[in-house]
């Protein structure tokens, strides 16, 4: 790195040294104009080391005045002496100080580089002018060619003016065309400088610029030459002049156009970038964005093709309105509803909201869309992302059923526990009750006897509550197990038949055998105690719900299963509960208004041991007029 330095340097300073013995050399070939009393010297090659100073700063811009750039004084004008060495050091001094102001890391405050230039180039003016109103003439005495008696030893106010005129001007336009020559590729690879993309055109413009300027120069001269005919001397000066202030237009032109045309470089890269970063998060997005000009879709990004299902071919030209079904979930009719959103989306204010979506293959989805305003080329155009939410939805859909599941079941529960304190406490009650009258001497023995029988009544009410609560707790838990034997159905109808026609007949209700049971024997294999238990639930709730008429036991042979019956003409049940009573806690009487009495656990007790047996249960029943329970087991 170090060697790679010095050798940058050395070629620096080797430069420096070439460019400003350069200057000194072909100064004498610089312009000069004869306005009246004023002769205006441009010393051209003097952009030379004003350039160095602008390329590599102010030490090798001293270099270079030292080399050649601040000495030409000396070779145009000797007779000025001592005064020439004067003009030398303002020279140096406005070489070093114009590389300060293009060196960046001297001054760091003030940002732009035509300022300080201004600046600089002031400064030396009001240097030239101290110097050539008040040290000038003082210096100019210094030199022996004046010490001769009778000789001119000062020069007049006028020509004194002239100097300054002359080199405020030298400098102005020297600076402007080393401003420019620095802006323009080929320079700066010469000097070793580096450069950017944003200057490549410059050379074009610097061309055309100077080739106008060539023109004009010449049409000017041309005209001149019309005009002036007889005055050749005047011609010349005309011509050189015009020449002057002509080329020194072209470059004062071309460094304005420069300017704008490394402005408009830089904006556009700007804008290729940002455009390129847009386009990035456009392709990449994993949402679906559109872009809508004029109402329609003007560009899409790849997941906008997967999560409508089909070609940009098939979205591009077409309206939102071809995706989207033509009314939303809420019944309002799609083109209405989007009016509003549209309008605060194109006022600036951005919307974010549901909608539904058609597919290309016309199945709908659930979507959430951001609809925003873009400008963009001076075009006002709408942005829609598009997230495709149905599986948010079904998922908040399986939710709040759920929720709506728990609170239900919740609220059965409760039930539930209502009917259970009052479910334990009756019997309960009885047998505290009759316990204590039965000790009572006072009452006959036919009497003690009756109590005794309540007592019983209501133990066995109890016992059948707690079964109850144990077998649903059992099958909730997997703990009931099959235990499958030979059972003869008539057998255990008639059973059950004798056992409950007491209970009923007390209610004077028939617990009767339906005549149509087969007369012979059948036998089923199949768990005698849980058939038995499923057909005591059946029958306690037909006794329970039947306040006349009768209750009918039977079977019927259907295929390869048997369909028993439990008919009543009870209190029947409505449509609506047909299925309900099936679930846990569900009793067709609410828990506050209670007539009959129970747990609401029977029927679900049943229904799952008909379907541990391999049959299925259900009901059928008119309100009012009774209900026939049915289910099946295999044979
Ligand atoms: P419980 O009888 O203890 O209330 P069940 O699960 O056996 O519980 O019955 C649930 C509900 O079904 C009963 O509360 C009742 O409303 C209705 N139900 C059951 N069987 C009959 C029937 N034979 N007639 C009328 N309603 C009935």
């Amino acid at each position: 790195m170090k060697s790679l330095s010095n050798v940058v340097t050395r070629r620096k300073i080797w430069i420096s040294i070439l460019l400003g013995i350069l200057s000194l050399v072909v100064s004498p070939l610089g312009i000069t104009a004869i306005l009246g009393e004023t002769r205006i010297d441009i010393p051209w090659a003097l952009f030379l080391p004003i350039l160095v100073s602008m390329a590599y700063g102010w030490r090798f811009g001293l270099l270079a005045g030292l080399s050649g750039g601040a000495l030409y004084p000396f070779l145009l004008w000797p007779n000025n002496g001592w005064a020439n060495v004067s003009t030398t050091l303002v020279y140096l001094l406005y070489y070093a100080l114009l590389g300060i102001a293009y060196d960046k890391s001297i001054i760091k405050n003030m940002k732009k580089i035509p300022v300080r230039v201004f600046i600089v180039i002031d400064l030396i003016i009001l240097v030239f002018c101290l110097y050539y109103l008040f040290l000038f003439n003082p210096i100019l005495k210094l030199n022996p060619a004046f010490w001769v008696e009778n000789s001119i030893n000062k020069l007049p106010l006028k020509v004194l003016q002239s100097f300054l005129l002359k080199n405020s001007v030298n400098i102005i336009i020297l600076t402007i065309i080393s401003g420019t020559l620095i802006r323009l590729p080929l320079i700066r690879k010469l000097l070793g400088l580096p450069s950017r993309r944003g200057i490549l055109a410059n050379h074009k413009i610097f061309v055309i610029t100077m080739f106008i300027s060539a023109l004009v120069w010449i049409s000017f001269v041309g005209l001149d030459a019309l005009l002036f005919e007889e005055d050749d001397a005047m011609l010349y000066q005309h011509s050189l002049l015009s020449f002057f202030v002509i080329t020194a237009s072209g470059f004062i032109a071309s460094r304005i156009i420069f300017y704008y045309a490394e402005r408009q470089y830089k904006m556009q890269h700007k804008l290729n970038k940002s455009e390129g970063k847009f386009r990035a998060i456009f392709e990449n997005s994993n949402d679906a964005i559109l872009i809508i000009e004029d109402e329609l879709f003007a560009d899409c990004n790849p997941v906008t093709l997967t999560t409508f299902g089909c070609s940009q071919g098939d979205i591009i030209g077409k309206s939102p309105f071809d995706f989207t079904p033509q009314y939303q979930s809420d019944g309002s009719l799609s083109t209405e509803k989007a009016i509003p959103y549209k309008n605060s989306a194109l006022n600036g204010e951005p919307v974010r909201f549901e909608w539904q979506h058609l597919r290309f293959d016309g199945t709908t989805f659930d979507a959430e869309v951001l609809l925003s305003r873009l400008k963009f080329n001076r075009k006002i155009l709408l942005q829609a992302i598009i997230r495709d939410i149905s599986e948010r939805k079904r998922a908040e859909k399986e939710l709040i059923t759920a929720k709506e599941h728990a609170e239900q079941s919740d609220k059965l529960k409760s039930a539930f526990l209502a009917n259970m304190s009052h479910e334990i406490r009756t019997p309960l009650n009885s047998i505290i009750g009759f316990s204590e009258l039965i000790s009572d001497p006072d009452f006959e023995p036919r009497q003690q006897l009756e109590f005794a029988r309540m007592i019983n009544d209501s133990g066995n009410n109890l016992l059948a509550i707690i079964n109850d609560i144990m077998d649903i707790s059992k099958i909730e838990s997997g703990q009931v197990q099959l235990r499958k034997n030979v059972v003869s159905v008539n057998t255990l109808l008639t059973r059950i038949q004798k056992e409950y026609s007491f209970k009923s007949s007390q209610k004077g209700v028939e617990l009767r055998l339906d005549p149509l049971n087969p007369k012979a024997e059948i036998t089923v294999e199949s768990d005698g105690d849980k058939l038995g238990q499923i057909l005591i639930n059946l029958v306690g709730n037909a006794i329970k719900f039947t306040e006349n008429g009768f209750i009918e036991n039977g079977f019927i042979v259907a295929g390869d299963f048997l369909q028993f019956h439990v008919k009543d003409s009870g209190i029947g049940i409505s449509p609506g509960n047909h299925h309900q009573i099936f679930e846990r806690f569900r009793q067709v009487e609410s828990a506050y208004s209670r007539k009959y009495g129970g747990t609401g656990l029977g029927l679900p007790i049943s229904k799952s041991l008909v379907e541990m047996l391999g049959g299925t249960i259900w009901v059928e029943s008119v309100e009012g007029k009774g209900s026939t329970f049915y289910f099946t087991v295999p044979v």
